[in-house]
């Protein structure tokens, strides 16, 4: 039983090879396969990866050749007496446009003169002798062929002109015989033996004939360029067949100045491409960077991503009164840091402090809410999904309290482009104190109060700006008195000239829960305290001459109010 198993077992085998010998013998479909001698060529198995360049040659046959004469060379197993390998080529095209293959595509074909190029390229002969021109036929057998072995092996379809790189990996496309370098001298072409076939090629009318259908592009079949570049300008590539009509033919990409290279596919028509520059685009790109100031940023950390945005940037085109809306992707495992989203709001003043952010600027008007409602005063609303509206100018802080709720709600803030700044669940009940709205840009910013779990909800509502107070501007000795609303981060700010060298001393400590804030005018903190019994004096260093600003904040929900003295010594 064992034997007899293991005997048809053999068989079997036997089976599938043959079938799988008799199924391979041509690679490309419409070639006649006709075996040259495997003294001629090396037996190998190459694939796409290994074949990079297809190399062109006509056969130069003695004249009144025919087209077995070269076919019988490759097939003769004698080339050479002297044992070394003899020569082949992996196709042979008749001039009545059949198709011979003789190697297969997998195996080495000696048709270069240059081994390197040999384990890298498919060889095709075309028939030639006498003063035989090409054919007709015999160039659209080729056509079709070149197109098969592009589509199949991801040649690109370029034709690079000049003698091709020393190193064949350097490079790909379509060369004739005459590119190919020769091995010991990389400047020379026609390989070691100096050939200067294809002869009589007529390449515009060859390349011509490509045309899509049958000859594939991929992505691979790009063109790279390198163009001198100014910061933060755009630049793309485009196309014409006409030099009147521009079609983008590649993707636009933002310079950082210096050379840049991109690369565009390439089409068979005859085409014109120009690289163009267009002006640069400040929403994906801040051009001509002096500083960053990190101190304001949000910086939230995901995996290996840690988004940063908020920042201050000194730039050619932004200074401290723009904001930076910005998120970073910084991933730890690739050490990449890349651009997600940018947006930067100009004009917005100078700010302190990352959540909320404090405007140094003033803006001292009331909103309107729902353009009638007035701030500070309580209002009924009954809602199933009310959305009221306020239009705040840049550097407004929209505060709301609800007084009452018959149940949660959700808020959905969004802002006058439509992006969502917030949305929380609002408890049932008693007071309860929302998150400032800081408007960065100016319009009409919209609530949309929806019932959490029930029908709908009853609220009393108040709302208020807090930045209503203007900058109150003290010297040395001046006593600060100031009593602040019950609204949560409700705040008065002042400012105070001071040198570099001197000490700002503040005589009392702010209550539980208040908070003095002293900022440069940059914006960043340079002290800050959160009161609650303390009697520590409060001192800052300055370090820079120039104006500082006090803020105090409210953190309690309750009305606070706090009173002291403030001295620059020396
Ligand atoms: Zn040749």
């Amino acid at each position: 039983m064992r034997t007899e198993s293991s005997g048809r077992c053999v068989l079997n085998f036997i089976l599938v090879l043959l079938f799988h010998s008799a199924a391979h013998a041509q690679d490309y479909p419409g070639a006649i396969w006709n075996p040259a001698n495997t003294n001629n060529y090396g037996v190998a198995s190459r694939t796409a990866t290994s074949i990079r360049w297809i190399v062109i040659h006509t056969t130069e046959d003695a004249p009144g050749s025919d087209c077995s004469v070269s076919q019988n060379w490759f097939k003769n197993p004698d080339q050479n007496t002297n044992g070394t390998p003899g020569t082949s080529a992996h196709y042979v095209i008749c001039r009545d446009g059949s198709v011979v293959q003789m190697v297969r595509d997998k195996d080495i074909a000696f048709h270069a003169g240059n081994f390197a190029y040999n384990q890298q390229s498919i060889g095709i002969e075309h028939e030639r002798h006498d003063a035989s021109n090409w054919t007709e036929a015999q160039f659209n057998a080729s056509v079709q062929l070149v197109g098969w072995l592009v589509a199949h092996y991801s040649v690109p379809g370029i034709f690079p002109s000049g003698i091709a790189s020393a190193d064949p990996s350097a490079a790909s496309g379509i060369i004739g015989h005459d590119q190919v370098p020769n091995p010991t001298n990389s400047a020379l072409g026609g390989g070691l033996h100096g050939k200067s076939d294809p002869v009589n090629w007529d390449w515009p009318h060859y390349r011509g004939l490509f045309t899509g259908s049958n000859f594939l592009l991929t992505a691979q079949h790009a063109v790279q360029v390198s163009v001198p570049t100014r910061d933060g300008y755009q630049y793309q590539v485009f196309s014409s067949t006409d030099l009147t009509n521009w079609q983008p033919a590649s993707a636009r990409i933002t310079a950082c100045g210096g050379n840049e290279s991109f690369s565009f596919p390439t089409t068979n028509a005859k085409a014109f491409y120009r690289a163009q520059e267009l002006p640069p685009d400040l929403r994906t790109h801040i051009v001509g960077l002096t500083n960053v100031f990190l101190d304001t940023a949000r910086l939230s950390g995901s995996g290996n991503q840690m988004t940063i945005g908020g920042m201050r940037v000194q730039s050619r085109d932004y200074t401290f009164d723009d904001f930076v809306i910005a998120t970073y992707g910084l991933d730890f495992c690739r050490q990449s840091f890349l651009l997600q989203q940018l947006e930067i709001v100009t004009n917005v003043g100078a700010t302190c402090g990352i959540d909320p952010v404090f405007f140094l600027r003033d803006t001292t008007n009331s909103l309107l809410v729902n353009s009638s409602e007035a701030e500070n005063t309580i209002h009924p609303i009954n809602t199933t999904g009310l959305t009221f509206t306020v239009v705040m100018q840049v550097g407004n802080m929209f505060s709301m309290i609800t007084d009452s709720a018959s149940a949660p709600y959700r808020i959905v803030i969004t802002d006058p482009t439509g992006r969502a700044l917030n949305n929380y669940i609002s408890p049932p009940g008693g007071l309860s104190f929302h998150p400032p709205v800081n408007a960065f840009r100016p319009g009409q910013y919209s609530f949309r109060l929806e019932p959490f779990g029930a029908a709908s909800v009853s609220l009393n509502l108040r709302f208020r700006n807090l930045n209503h107070r203007p900058t109150v501007t003290v010297n040395s000795g001046a006593t600060i008195s100031q009593s602040l609303e019950a609204y949560w981060f409700d705040y008065a700010k002042f400012r105070i000239s001071a040198s570099a060298g001197q000490t700002l001393r503040f005589a009392s400590t702010p209550g539980l829960n208040e908070t003095v804030t002293v900022c440069n005018s940059l914006g960043l903190v340079v002290g800050e305290w959160t009161g609650g019994g303390s009697t520590t004096p409060l001192i800052v260093s300055i370090e820079g001459t120039g104006d500082y600003f006090i803020l105090y904040v409210n953190k309690t929900g309750a009305s606070s109010s706090y009173s002291t003295t403030v001295t620059l010594t020396p």
